[in-house]
């Protein structure tokens, strides 16, 4: 009956995830998939997730459906963390907001969204992308296109070519954007570079799709959420992705949320109206458990600062490793430009390496990184850090 369906390839990043534990070798570097790993090479699990874990078990309740937008202390919580306690458009009624299945949820219920409602729009998405985003939004029946973004030779933002293409968009085109810690590449738009764009959104009447997966390993929390608060500011109605499987160490529990910033409460609940149908006819509603914890670490102050502790630890160590990465490769290497390891941030740097050195790393060296160049930081430590930098002056020297 299926014979004719063609054989999933898989995902590329997780393909070569996949092959990393395979090599044999004790001396190897996983920089692959984009997860936080300690110095020690573990995926955390925080104190605040344990303790709110620990408080739930001590009180263990029935599991009924959730409702269909979600947990509705999660919903506001996810609101405060991403616009600021206080914001206008939350006091105005202004955000609807539901808890979705992770990140990568959020995006695929906002794409069904604009398409419902905007048939005819289609996408921008930065050059490069992460790839899933092409995948996602086609799959909701979104045409995609691509705008400049970055420059490999500078290893920078192509500022005034992004601006000039968006500023060049039919109304009602959508815009993805990152608000921080942009994947792949570790580049972002500087507070001053959003206030430049955001009238140009507003002036071709663009639609504008923030996806935040990274807030709080940027600069910080508040600062990371500037363009979200920068665009409710300025009176724009746009879509906000977010996830917490960074932040919280809770990839598996598929924590995210999709807000919808509109213009009158009226609109609002006209908004979360189509976002339930929407999430009703493909999952009907979400899983508890991680909603339940992350709700109560954002809901209780004394929680909530630890939390924020936890978060700015994950965020010095990458800073710390990016550091490192440059100190050593300027030493072993001083013709070699490693600058972009700290000017780039978030999880990820983009190192320019060809396919041939890419390849180099990974048979020579047992250093595994994608195909774009794209290094998941992290990966990196006080214990590898020598041998990677090592491996890299290597082939870098050729
Ligand atoms: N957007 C971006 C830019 C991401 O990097 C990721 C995770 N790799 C996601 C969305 C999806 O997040 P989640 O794992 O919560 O689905």
């Amino acid at each position: 009956m299926f014979e004719h369906l063609e054989k999933y390839a898989g995902d590329p990043i997780f393909r070569l995830g996949e092959a990393f534990h395979q090599d044999p070798r004790s001396q190897k570097v996983n920089l692959t998939v984009g997860l936080y790993y300690d110095n020690e090479g573990r995926i955390p699990l925080l104190k605040t997730v344990q303790e709110a874990e620990a408080r739930r078990n001590a009180n263990p309740q029935p599991r009924p459906y959730l409702p269909i937008e979600g947990l509705a202390s999660y919903r506001s919580a996810v609101q405060k963390l991403l616009f600021g306690a206080n914001h206008e458009v939350l006091r105005s009624g202004r955000v609807a907001t539901i808890q979705s299945v992770g990140g990568t949820g959020a995006l695929k219920v906002g794409g069904d969204f604009l398409h419902a409602a905007y048939p005819d729009s289609e996408m921008w998405i930065s050059d490069p992308a992460w790839d899933n985003h092409f995948a996602i939004f086609q799959g909701a029946g979104i045409k995609t296109h691509t705008y400049a973004y970055y420059d490999p030779e500078t290893k920078a933002l192509l500022f005034d070519q992004m601006l000039g293409q968006l500023s060049a968009l039919p109304k009602h085109s959508i815009v993805l954007l990152h608000p921080c810690c942009h994947n792949p590449t570790g580049v972002d738009l500087s507070p001053e570079q959003w206030r430049q764009l955001i009238p140009v959104l507003a002036a071709g009447e663009l639609i504008p799709f923030l996806d935040i997966a990274y807030q709080g390993f940027g600069a910080g929390l508040q600062e990371d959420a500037y363009a979200v608060r920068a665009m409710a500011d300025a009176g724009l109605s746009f879509l906000v992705a977010n996830s917490f499987s960074k932040n919280f160490s809770l990839y598996a529990e598929r924590c995210g949320g999709l807000s919808v910033v509109c213009s009158s409460p009226d609109e609002t609940e006209r908004v979360l109206g189509q976002l339930k149908a929407i999430v009703r006819r493909i999952y009907s509603n979400p899983p508890m458990h991680g909603g339940q914890v992350t709700a109560s670490v954002l809901n209780d102050p004394e929680l909530y600062a630890l939390w924020e502790d936890e978060v700015a630890q994950m965020r010095t160590r990458i800073a710390s490793v990016r550091q490192k990465a440059h100190e050593q490769l300027s030493a072993k290497l001083p013709a070699y430009d490693s600058r972009y390891f700290v000017t780039q941030r978030g999880m990820f740097s983009y190192t320019g390496l060809s396919t041939a050195q890419l390849q180099a790393l990974r048979e020579k060296h047992g250093v595994y990184i994608i195909d774009s160049g794209r290094i998941s930081v992290p990966g990196l430590n006080t214990h590898n850090m020598d041998y990677f930098t090592d491996a890299m002056a290597s082939v870098l020297r050729g």
